[in-house]
């Protein structure tokens, strides 16, 4: 049985769910016109749609598993599951209203008209605040819809912020938080035979190695207990006798945001030679 992976095919998340998919070793052949491609090294299938259709393929069971953001997960509406978040794709689906309004909370938007590419998730975080509003739905240029005097507020993602300053909007709340995910029907993982297992395998390891550094160097033999203390490693660090009497090299995995951290400290051990290298997939 050939399984299904749904990705987007154009997009903010198309470059780096295709990036993820190469690390993990996939190979297969993406063409313009092609809806789905087989991959040469596995049992599976790539199938390339709008981001925002993911879920729904997934849900109608056309394909098995699925990468897209939360945002559109939450807006869905369909039960579909997280089995892996993905670390890119990050932003923020953000309440903003005209810097000159009055409003400074949400509770303040009763009774507001708020445009919104998001309105299921927009109306589900209001009633649960029992706080009554009017979505106005458009699926672009949300931002500008207060000026056109269309809506009083607005939902819309949001990284940096700087198009709400541009458009002369303050945030006054974010409503949700999302990223790129896996996504797959309830229960897939356990149903499944080994292909869904693997896929998943190999999605998590690439996630997991971004975060880490393989690190090696050299040093005496005397620092391994300050240098083992620096970087604890997984379990422990690999330590292993060079020619030279009395120098040893050490072998190590660090949290990519500690290096900063971790470099100057090591020297100062004793360490030298230090090299630091990226690391395609990591299974603990
Ligand atoms: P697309 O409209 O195809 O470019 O994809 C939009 C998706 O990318 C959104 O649904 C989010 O999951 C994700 N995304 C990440 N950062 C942003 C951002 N700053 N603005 C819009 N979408 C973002």
């Amino acid at each position: 049985m050939t399984y299904r992976l749904a990705v987007p095919n154009k997009g903010r998340l198309q470059q780096p769910t295709a990036n993820l998919l190469k690390q993990g070793g996939l190979a297969y052949e993406k063409t313009d016109r092609a809806l789905a491609v087989p991959v040469r090294n596995m049992d599976l299938e790539v199938l390339f749609v709008r981001t925002d259709d993911v879920c729904e393929f997934v849900a109608d069971e056309v394909a098995d598993l699925g990468i897209t953001g939360t945002d559109l997960l939450s807006e869905s509406g369909t039960e579909l599951e997280v089995i892996a978040p993905l670390g890119y794709g990050r932003c923020r689906l953000t309440a903003a209203v005209p810097k000159a309004s009055n409003v400074s909370s949400v509770e303040d938007l009763s009774g507001a008209r708020i445009a919104t590419s998001h309105p299921v998730t927009t109306q589900r975080f209001f009633a649960d605040k029992s706080i009554p509003i009017a979505t106005v739905p458009l699926s672009g240029s949300v931002e500008v819809a207060p000026k056109l005097d269309i809506a009083d507020a607005i939902v819309d993602l949001v990284s940096s912020g700087s198009t709400l300053l541009i458009n002369g909007l303050r945030p006054i709340a974010d409503i949700l938080e999302s990223e790129a995910v896996l996504v797959g029907r309830p229960g897939t993982l356990d149903r499944t035979n080994g292909t869904i297992a693997q896929i998943v395998l190999m999605i998590q390891s690439v996630v997991a190695a971004r975060r880490k550094r393989y690190i090696l160097m050299n040093a005496p033999k005397s620092a391994v207990p300050a240098i083992e203390e620096i970087i604890p490693g997984f379990e422990s660090p690999t330590v292993i006798p060079l020619a030279h009497d009395g120098m040893i090299a050490v072998h190590s995995v660090v949290d990519a945001d500690d290096l900063w951290r971790v470099l100057p400290e090591l020297k100062q051990a004793g360490a030298s030679g230090i090299l630091v290298l990226p690391i395609d997939q990591l299974i603990a």
